[in-house]
């Protein structure tokens, strides 16, 4: 069956990309387990398969999918997020600039800091909650802007449309064809002129807003999380309307080669048939919880977008459908009073990663944000009593009960 483009989010979900095997009838996409496809004739083959890094049908199929999911013309996977991420980065040049929101996944900065920056990329991070921050970072050579929301762990909202609006008027000002062309290098020659506006739409899931509609010309994922959602598998995505970008993302993609393998592909198109069940679940029992815990007497402050006390939380009603499963808390005390809580938790597994259907919790200072240095998560508020829960779908009352034995 297919579905036409103006299908809700459910049925996009559940049908969009998917057809029938053409040898079978097969209703769900099979596991193409293969590297190579037989030709009829030198050159000629169906489809444009002609070898697996480049394009293998369960891909195909997902890259369908999760494109129909955020409104977007074009999707590529990877086989991680952070592969996905390099695949951005390679599109841009030694001497380039890229701001950075400064609260973003230990990782993505890891990447930029320490192996972009080393060939040649300049870094600036800001605050891009803060009214203009963004307008006084952007150079002439900037050719990036990167950010989460909402971010981790700090669940900050940051206004996408805002963001194109400044992007788009430094755009106007900054002189055009700063870099030279070079043919030879295939789609890569053009030099990328004006920044692009990345969004990395990991917490939030195509399910809770859609940035490209919101004004971001590239969305990334981390598959790893709720697309997955099953704790079963590692992978990444990129989605963008832009035809050209598209074509020199597909070239690196396949070029470099961090491609998904077929049975990862296959697991991510079960997952999204299910994306927006798992998802309104997710909503749900992390705002029951987050407003619990806020009168909690061990507990020093609730992050939530969805909480009236969280700073961005009218922006995050215009925004976002919803507000997610992942709640920040600092607990009363700091460090050890915290530590006790994830070693008493039952249900809740201690571990990173996010986005299944387990609950899990973690201690960013110790756990995913220890790449960050220590004084930049002191500015950002990464202190020792932070602990992020990653809100599952079980039943919301075992949840809570789990976690006021840890805090007991
Ligand atoms: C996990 C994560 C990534 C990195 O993705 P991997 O699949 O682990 O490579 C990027 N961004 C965010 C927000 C993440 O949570």
């Amino acid at each position: 069956m297919s579905e036409s483009p103006n299908a809700g989010f459910a049925t996009r979900c559940i049908h969009a990309g998917q057809n029938p095997d053409p040898s079978t009838g097969a209703i769900m996409t099979p596991v193409y387990m293969t590297s190579t496809f037989v030709q009829s004739s030198p050159g000629v083959f169906k489809d444009g398969y002609d070898y697996a890094r480049s394009k293998n049908p369960t891909r195909t199929a997902l890259e369908d999918n999760l494109a129909a999911l955020e409104g977007a013309r074009h999707a590529m996977t990877f086989s991680s997020g952070l592969a996905a991420m390099d695949c951005v980065l390679h599109q841009l040049r030694a001497g380039d600039h890229v701001v950075l929101s400064d609260d973003v996944y230990g990782g993505s900065f890891r990447q930029l800091d320490k192996v972009y920056r080393h060939i040649g990329l300049e870094v600036t991070r800001v605050d891009l909650t803060r009214e203009g921050e963004l307008a006084k970072a952007l150079r002439p050579t900037t050719r990036l802007v990167w950010l989460e929301t909402p971010s981790n762990p700090m669940l900050k909202v940051i206004d996408i449309g805002a963001m194109r609006a400044i992007v788009d008027a430094h755009a106007a000002k900054a002189a055009p064809g700063v870099g030279a062309r070079d043919k030879a290098l295939g789609p890569l020659g053009n030099p990328i002129e004006r920044p692009l506006l990345l969004v990395d739409n990991t917490f939030a899931s195509p399910y809770l807003q859609n940035p490209l509609a919101q004004g971001a010309h590239l969305v990334l994922h981390s598959c790893t999380k709720y697309i997955g959602g099953h704790s079963d598998l590692v992978a990444g995505a990129l989605m963008t309307n832009d035809d050209a970008l598209a074509d020199r993302l597909r070239y690196v993609q396949n070029a470099v080669g961090a491609v998904p393998g077929a049975m990862d592909c296959f697991l991510m198109l079960r997952s999204t048939k299910t994306l927006h069940v798992r998802m309104q679940r997710h909503c749900d029992n992390a705002l029951a919880i987050a407003q619990w815990l806020e009168r909690h007497p061990k507990v020093e402050k609730v992050i939530y977008p969805g909480l009236p006390s969280h700073p961005q939380n009218d922006l995050a009603k215009r925004q976002m459908r919803a507000f997610g499963g992942m709640i920040s808390v600092v607990i009363k005390g700091g460090l050890a009073p915290s530590r006790a809580m994830l070693e008493r938790v039952k249900l809740f597994s201690l571990a990173e990663s996010l986005g299944g259907v387990e609950s899990l919790i973690e201690h960013p200072a110790i756990m995913t944000h220890a790449s960050i240095p220590a004084d930049a998560r002191k500015i950002l508020g990464i202190d020792d009593g932070l602990v992020r829960l990653s809100v599952g779908i079980e039943d919301v009352n075992d949840l809570k009960a789990d976690l006021e034995r840890a805090l007991a």
